[in-house]
């Protein structure tokens, strides 16, 4: 009896230790999943890239959500707050972010700040109004460091639409998967394998949006807000933007616009859906064509892009 009872001690001890062993190993690994890298970022398809390349080790947020416009966006004070808990911020060039990062910076030393569009050649965005009266100047977006202030300076400011290029967008999930490599090296494996996923995806996109569009003889569309500069340069297309310094443009403007249009065989005006466009529709009615809805800043950031090809393809057909 007292063999079996102390045989029966040892082996609870045994499991207990083992037991204790098994908990020790799960609480290390819930503590790692239940801790993962913060990062925030401006604009909606930005949170698919790092979501994209971070997985299941990354919890993303857009300060800009879906229905705003980011050019005119600032950060709510509850949104600033939050920022300071965030590992990581991935900036792209919006006017808020030359405004409020140092602000941010400042208040939170550990907050690495990670600028995605380093190492591209960036396109200005006009922003200057062509001299016509009443329509008032370039807006105040803040105070960006060179050489974007000097871009200013001259009227214009580099166009951030960055990702509406896939090419461009694998150079951005590039940067994001090094930084979070570099904030979470126990993952980097994971953000390694999850990015060339993503790429592959990103070269698949390109390919297809060129198959749509490398046969379109008219190579041109008009667009309200100029959001698809870096789209028109990898495909060999140009936007004709009808706003101008991010404002509808004046009568004169307008007038030019109508008859561009006509001269260009325009048939189609895209919009998207954060900026609703008086001029876009007045110039549609004028060419008896039609307004359609295409969004840059989509978080399905594959869709809105094999859309636009297809919408620029189909309106090059009419
Ligand atoms: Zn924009």
């Amino acid at each position: 009896m007292a063999v079996r009872r102390r045989l029966s001690l040892e082996m609870t001890s045994t499991s207990v230790m083992r037991a204790w062993i098994l908990l020790t190993a799960l609480l290390i690994a819930t503590a790692a999943l239940a801790d993962p890298v913060r990062v925030f970022v401006g604009v909606p398809p930005l949170q698919t890239f790092v979501e994209g390349v971070g997985g299941r080790h990354v919890e993303v947020y857009s300060l800009v959500q879906p229905g705003q416009s980011p050019h005119a966006y600032e950060p709510t004070p509850r949104q600033v707050a939050a920022l300071t808990s965030a590992d990581l911020y991935v900036g792209i060039g919006l006017p808020f972010e030359a405004g409020q990062l140092p602000r941010i910076r400042a208040a939170d030393p550990g907050l690495r700040v990670l600028d995605a569009r380093e190492g591209i050649d960036l396109r200005r965005l006009e922003v200057h109004d062509h001299g016509e009266t009443g329509e008032g100047g370039a807006h105040d977006h803040g105070h960006p460091a060179d050489p974007e202030a000097a871009a200013r300076a001259e009227g214009f400011e580099m166009d951030p639409h960055v990702w509406t290029s896939p090419p461009l967008g694998k150079h951005i999930a590039r940067a994001i998967r090094d930084a979070l490599a570099e904030i979470d090296p126990a993952n980097a494996a994971a953000y390694e394998a999850n990015y060339d996923r993503f790429s592959a995806g990103l070269d698949r996109l390109d390919r297809e949006i060129r198959a749509a569009l490398d046969p379109l003889t008219r190579r041109r569309f008009m667009v309200y807000h100029p959001a698809w500069g870096y789209f028109a340069d990898t495909y060999g297309l140009v936007q004709i933007p009808i706003e101008k310094a991010g404002k509808e443009p004046g009568p004169r403007s307008l007038a030019a616009l109508v008859d561009q249009a006509r001269r260009e065989g325009v048939k189609v005006i895209f919009v998207q859906p954060q900026l609703s466009s008086k001029a876009a529709e007045q110039v549609a009615a004028a060419i008896g064509g039609r307004v359609v809805v295409i969004d840059p800043l989509a978080a399905d950031y594959e869709a809105s892009l094999r859309r636009a090809a297809r919408e620029i393809a189909e309106a090059a057909d009419q």
